[in-house]
């Protein structure tokens, strides 16, 4: 008989994995709380501009959230047949786009409009508001595709932020159990896109489990811990942390694939947040970057290329 009050504690052994819930989808709050976070580490925060820009952009795309149209979504047959055959059901790269995205992206583009926002950024605005569809969804097939590097780090957070609206609207409309379990476990069951950072859960049915958070629809998957997202090593998996830091956040990093995953353990504090949090602690990635290690996932609001954001030379060092 199994104990249904079993509590885990983190590093115990985890529950045999029918009891876990393997997916955790977004909520039509999402964005809101991203903005309170992004607001609350602006504070005194070296990336402040930075953060409380994103606290905005997240505002907007809150609204563009909760103004969405509503969409025809997957039937059970077509649900079915994703789950069986170990398919996300809404995958990015393949997904018809239903230009409903670009009607969010540009309230997003006209909110974002009437903020105080550096010459440079009105003019990046302005410009996306002028581009030809055909443009527009050009840079979100780059985007969905993970090809960052063709996207102006100008231009991105506009289009990601609007492609994100349109993958939560999506999943946030859905039940967990239209979707399936993928063969691979480092990428969304969801849409198929890698996770940006993981969590590691303090409360409810995940206590004590990692869950890995999708850079583009936010949706949440369980991975078993101490294992890499990219390659599914399960050895020379290991942890650094900046010095100085309340250890809330560490790098998991890997030896055979050279990769690392931010983790984001909630227990030592509670209120982090998967995409405002992995942005404010770009101070680890600028560290790992110095041990030569590369993200395991973007963060489709922030992709500075290697090391080319001055934040000031980092008192961090690596404890594994
Ligand atoms: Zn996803
Ligand atoms: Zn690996």
């Amino acid at each position: 008989m199994k104990s249904v009050n079993r509590i885990l504690e983190p590093g115990q052994l985890e529950a045999p994995a029918g009891e876990i819930p393997f997916l955790f989808l977004p909520g039509k709050d999402l964005f809101a709380r991203r903005a309170e976070r992004f607001r609350q580490l602006s504070a005194g925060h070296a990336l402040g501009g930075y953060l409380s820009f994103l606290a905005l952009l997240a505002d907007a795309q809150q609204e563009a959230l909760i103004d969405f149209p509503l969409l025809p979504l997957p039937t059970l047959a077509e649900q079915a047949l994703s789950r069986a055959n170990g398919m996300p059901l809404l995958a990015a790269g393949s997904w018809s786009r239903n230009r409903a995205w670009r009607g969010a992206l540009t309230k997003i583009l006209l909110q974002m409009g009437k903020a105080a926002l550096p010459p440079a950024t009105t003019d990046t605005v302005a410009g996306l508001l002028r581009a030809s569809e055909t443009r527009l969804e050009e840079i979100a097939d780059r985007i969905v595709s993970g090809d960052l590097d063709r996207v102006s780090p100008q231009e991105l957070p506009f289009i990601a932020a609007a492609l994100q609206v349109y993958w939560v609207h999506l999943a946030s409309s859905l039940e967990a159990t239209a979707f399936g379990r993928l063969g691979e476990g480092g990428a969304c069951p969801v849409c198929g896109s890698t996770p940006n950072v993981g969590m590691v859960h303090s409360r409810g049915a995940g206590q004590g489990l990692r869950y890995l958070c999708c850079a583009l629809c936010s949706s949440q998957w369980h991975l078993v811990r101490i294992k890499c997202s990219s390659c599914a090593s399960t050895h020379g998996i290991n942890h650094y942390i900046q010095e100085g830091s309340n250890s809330a956040i560490k790098a998991e990093s890997c030896d055979d694939c050279n990769s690392y995953l931010k983790l984001l353990y909630l227990e030592k504090d509670p209120g982090m947040e998967a995409i405002a949090d992995d942005v404010a602690t770009l101070a680890l990635d600028m560290l790992m970057d110095e041990e030569g290690k590369v993200r395991g996932g973007p963060n489709l609001l922030f992709h500075p290329g290697s090391s080319s954001v001055g934040v000031g030379k980092l008192q961090a060092s690596s404890r594994k």
